[in-house]
């Protein structure tokens, strides 16, 4: 067993979270240092992740003052996006709801695929001074102490430092070895993710459906592209993304109606189980959690990873307003700083989505009489819908420095 030294922040889990903070803490001066399971080479493969993410402003925000954004090969900027009930075979309802540009005088968000936004994240992980990312390894053991904790890793090293962040995901292992516990269930969906080129230009708007099985998300990417989120019941799911390229052409075709002109899958897709999960706490003796590892929401909204970025942003500034105040930043007050910033923000998010799913991933007639209503009303009442919006892009007047934009 060779003795690897100190670091300041050991962080399990080089995904999103892990990456974004490791940048944040070596760019306000720290000494970080990601353990990540997987080969970071393949990262940079689209097969290896066909997901696009929706970033909200704010997250942009902070990625462009981190430095990250600048290296995002390309990206698509969404104006608006329209949520509508329907059926199948029915098509969108006349009830929905936009989110629009004018609301509030900026585009809603920016899609970006997930290799771009993870080779981004590498390559400046890569280039700040400060940070260390150590790929095809994983924290073995962690034992937290008052001085501090040590980790043993699989590459045979012991590493001790002031503070460990498990990024480790929904299955995280070391919140399972903290003893940190979790509530949630199975939607019984599948996320089905995959790619289409369209004949007519998209507009940049992202539209919605409800459907009774689960949403249906066509997200403008660039070119005449969009990808396609759709919550499909678990046990249909496999069928479908068993059909042969034709078959599966078409039923998208179905759920897409023609406003696009023709339609064609590129590329592989893909299946993702789709939970809620929120940890009980997201901290314990010189250890936190962030990312999915703290909570897992519905992809109905596009949130998850704007949520875990969002820790970041929170415990990157705790950690660094603690180590101006001379404290120690693996103590209990910029812990509970940071708990206190970001629990109630993913509970709600976490509630929301989960009644979302509720009342629309269903066909009973009389709820999708008040969905229908209610995605009505709110489109008629504009602070209502502003409010809706707000709440999406992550507006609010005490968010931490990085998601205003102001480094560390
Ligand atoms: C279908 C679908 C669509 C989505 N669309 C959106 C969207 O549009 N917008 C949005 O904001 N979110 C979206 N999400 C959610 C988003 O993808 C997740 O919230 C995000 O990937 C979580 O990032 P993370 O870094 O916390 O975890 P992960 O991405 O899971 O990364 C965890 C990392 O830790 C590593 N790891 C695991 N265990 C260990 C260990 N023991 N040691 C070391 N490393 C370890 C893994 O290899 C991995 O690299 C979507 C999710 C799904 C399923």
């Amino acid at each position: 067993m060779s003795d690897s030294g100190d670091t300041e922040i050991l962080i399990s889990g080089g995904g999103f979270a892990g990456l974004a903070l490791g940048i944040a803490l070596a760019s306000a001066g720290y000494e970080a240092r990601v353990i990540e399971a997987g080969d970071t080479a393949r990262f940079r493969e689209s097969a290896f992740d066909g997901r696009v993410s929706a970033i909200a402003p704010d997250i942009r925000r902070m990625l462009e003052t981190l430095g990250v954004w600048q290296g995002i090969a390309e990206f698509q900027t969404v104006g608006d996006i329209v949520v509508s009930g329907g059926t199948v075979e029915g098509g969108a309802s006349p009830f929905f709801l936009h989110f629009g540009e004018n609301d509030r005088g900026r585009a809603a968000f920016d899609m970006v695929e997930n290799r771009f936004l993870r080779t981004a994240l590498l390559d400046k992980a890569h280039a700040t001074p400060g940070l260390t990312v150590t790929p095809s390894a994983r924290v073995t053991a962690a034992v937290s102490a008052r001085t501090g904790v040590t980790a043993r890793l699989s590459t045979d090293e012991t590493c001790r430092a002031r503070l460990l962040v498990a990024a480790e995901g929904r299955d995280s292992p070391l919140r399972e070895a903290y003893g940190i516990k979790t509530s949630g269930w199975s939607y019984r969906q599948w996320g089905i993710v995959c790619t289409v080129e369209h004949e007519r230009p998209h507009e940049g708007v992202a539209q919605e459906y409800f459907l009774p099985s689960g949403s249906f998300a066509i997200l403008p990417m660039t070119g005449n592209r969009a990808s396609l989120v759709w919550a499909e019941r678990e046990d249909l799911a496999p069928a479908f993304l068993a059909l042969n390229d034709a078959d599966f052409d078409a039923e998208i075709a179905r759920r897409f109606t023609d406003f696009l002109g023709r339609t064609r899958v590129v590329g592989d897709r893909f299946g993702y189980p789709l939970s809620v999960q929120l940890a009980r706490t997201y901290i314990a003796e010189r250890f936190a959690l962030v990312g999915d590892a703290a909570h897992v929401v519905h992809p109905l909204a596009g949130q998850g990873l704007n949520l875990g970025l969002r820790d970041v942003a929170a415990l990157a500034e705790a950690v660094a307003d603690a180590g101006r105040l001379g404290l120690d930043i693996g103590s209990a007050a910029p812990l509970d700083a940071y708990q206190r910033r970001r629990r109630i923000d993913a509970t709600l998010m976490a509630a929301t989505t989960d009644a979302l799913n509720r009342l629309f991933s269903n066909d009973n007639a009389p709820l999708r009489a008040i969905r229908e209503t209610g995605l009505g009303l709110v489109n008629a009442v504009p602070p209502l819908r502003r409010l809706l919006a707000r709440a999406a892009a992550g507006d609010s007047t005490d968010a931490p420095r990085l998601l205003q934009g102001v480094a560390l």
